[in-house]
């Protein structure tokens, strides 16, 4: 390709709105384009990576026995109302009808219509089966941002395992866990593997596949012994043994007191982890009480992972006082029955706590947990703090930000048995199918990738996954014989299979050594009418920053060469 003939529009200045480096880079650097918020336009540069990522995933989806498909985007709503999820979802789902008045849904993911292909399996003996696609999703994010990383329109790779039993569901489990290991190695990206909740997928195991990054909205907790690692959702960590002294309870005014800190500074008051926190929800319209100790955050997800609620929401004020009687800030579950409770373990058996007494203005101390609460249920329900005691080691966990770029699940009878998916056993009984979903963003796995190589002159790729492998930076292309030189080289390279880029631009020297830095294409071989005078060219590494004078009739062998390095082995 010569540059005066490709679509790379590149920008001298960072887009106002982006922050993430791979939204501002991608961005500048020409690769795509928003058409409105969360929905953008990949480029002729971002196409070509997109492609070489999504021959790594086949390739490790074939290995494992996976088959292809492809799936519509429009789905009819009765299939997600088969599996409850028509009500489920709620608003991330985009929804519209057709002229008849049909309700129809753009797919988020693809459960429903692949197990509604699944009721033409038989018999035991045509299973396991591993059916994928590569196909667009539509999510109706509430916070498109950050560029490709959070979008309302995205291609996945999403594969469906079909088993007899959960035996073969942990075998394909385990078997798309490696192919999953097996892509990011090959991509070059350091993915991480999670425990994680399950979420709106239902189902038994979940495991994430996370990218460190500052720009990443997921919270990870980890042990650096490598012996634990979860989604800030599914994180558990150890707790320190706490010796409380005995307690009478006793109601005392606390006038202006309306927060945690605010009951730690007060005179008479207690540190916050002698507090109990009272949170108020709404699940599905039920009233609860969530009690945890008063230096503890809830984590949202837990609670809907443990009570199962489809719609979780805080209650306001009016609500709380008329249930309670007292404004947030003075809530407590001393001798309150009637609603149900629940408290995360870290409050168990704790003694001579301080908590509201749902009067306006009055706390209580030495709230024993067991004798003066109604708790009826216990579960985990907080956030991890980086410096914690890993639950298999002791040693302090640490808490990073990333994206998740993967996620596998142990779907069990989840679909198979809401579409009465069923198989005849060896012993002639009918089997509920066993199921496993799994997927992998292919443009958050580009963005992945920009976030992680790049550096303040642009991007910087992996060889397997440029968009171009050399580009030759041609100066004074006016003059003949230099562009007579230039245009050998890629003639050569070309010819010997290299992606190469011409930059026969009528620009500036500085202008194409920046716009090559910043598209970041690996080598870049610069030719001038000095360096053919005297029968030498510059080549520079985009990955390492080195630079060299090679001799012109050595050029084209060395870039073969270092090309090959950095390919992939076939
Ligand atoms: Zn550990």
């Amino acid at each position: 390709m010569r540059w005066s003939q490709a679509h790379i529009p590149t920008l001298r200045d960072d887009p106002a709105d982006a922050e993430a480096a791979s939204h501002r880079l991608l961005t500048r650097a020409g690769y795509m384009r928003q058409l409105m918020a969360g929905v953008y336009s990949l480029l002729p540069l971002a196409v070509k990576v997109r492609a070489k990522i999504a021959t790594i995933v086949r390739e490790e989806m074939d290995a494992i026995g996976g088959q292809e498909f492809l799936l519509p985007a429009i789905h009819p709503a009765e299939l997600w109302q088969k599996s409850g999820r028509w009500e489920l979802v709620g608003e991330e789902m985009f929804r519209l009808q057709d002229r008849r008045q049909s309700d129809l849904a753009l797919g988020m993911t693809h459960e429903e219509v692949f197990t509604s292909l699944a009721l033409e399996l038989a018999s035991y003996r045509q299973l396991p089966q591993i059916w994928y696609q590569i196909q667009t999703k539509f999510r109706d994010e509430p916070r498109p941002k950050s560029g490709l990383l959070r979008t309302r329109e995205f291609t996945m790779k999403d594969s469906y395992s079909f088993d007899i039993d959960a035996a073969g569901l942990d075998r394909a489990f385990d078997a798309h866990h490696e192919a999953y290991a097996n892509i990011f190695r090959r991509l070059g990206l350091e993915a991480i593997p999670v425990a994680a909740s399950s979420g709106l997928m239902g189902g038994t195991g979940s495991v994430e596949f996370i990218v460190r990054t500052d720009a990443g909205e997921d919270l990870i907790v980890v042990c650096p012994t490598g012996d634990y690692a979860a989604n800030m959702e599914a994180a558990a960590a150890r707790l320190d043994e706490v010796l409380d002294e005995p307690g009478e309870l006793e109601k005392f005014p606390t006038p202006g007191v309306k927060t945690i800190d605010d009951l730690a500074n007060f005179k008479g008051g207690a540190p916050a982890d002698r507090q109990v926190k009272s949170l108020t929800y709404f699940l599905d319209a039920e009233f609860v009480l969530v009690l945890l100790r008063g230096d503890h955050a809830l984590v949202e997800q837990k609670l809907a992972d443990h009570t199962g609620a489809l719609e979780i929401r805080q209650a306001n004020p009016d609500e709380i006082k008329e249930r309670l009687g007292a404004e947030p800030g003075s809530l407590g579950a001393v001798g309150v029955s009637g609603f149900r409770i629940l408290a995360d373990p870290a409050l168990k058996g704790r003694t001579n706590m301080t908590t509201g007494a749902n009067e306006d203005g009055f706390h209580f101390r030495g709230v024993d947990v067991d004798r003066d609460l109604n708790i009826n249920e216990w579960s985990d329900l907080r956030a991890i703090e980086a410096g914690e005691a890993c639950v298999e080691c002791g040693n302090p966990l640490e808490v990073l930000r990333g994206i998740e770029v993967g996620h596998i699940f142990k779907l069990g009878e989840r679909y198979s048995a809401a579409f009465g998916a069923e198989v005849l056993a060896e012993e002639g009984t009918a089997n509920t199918i066993v199921m496993g979903s799994y997927g992998i963003g292919l443009e958050r796995s580009l963005a992945a990738l920009a976030e992680t190589y790049h550096d303040e002159a642009g991007l910087k790729w992996p060889m397997k996954v440029a968009p171009f492998e050399v580009v030759i930076s041609v100066i004074r292309p006016d003059d003949a014989e230099t562009m007579g030189v230039a245009d050998e080289i890629y003639r050569q390279l070309l010819a010997a299979g290299v992606e190469v880029l011409l930059d026969d631009r009528d620009e500036r020297p500085g202008v194409k050594f920046a716009d090559s830095e910043l598209v970041g294409i690996p080598l870049r071989i610069t030719v001038g009418p000095r360096g053919v005078a005297d029968k030498s060219a510059e080549l520079f590494d985009r990955r390492s920053g080195e630079k060299q004078d090679v001799s012109l009739d050595k050029a084209v062998g060395l870039l073969v060469e270092l090309v090959e390095q950095g390919r992939e082995p076939v």
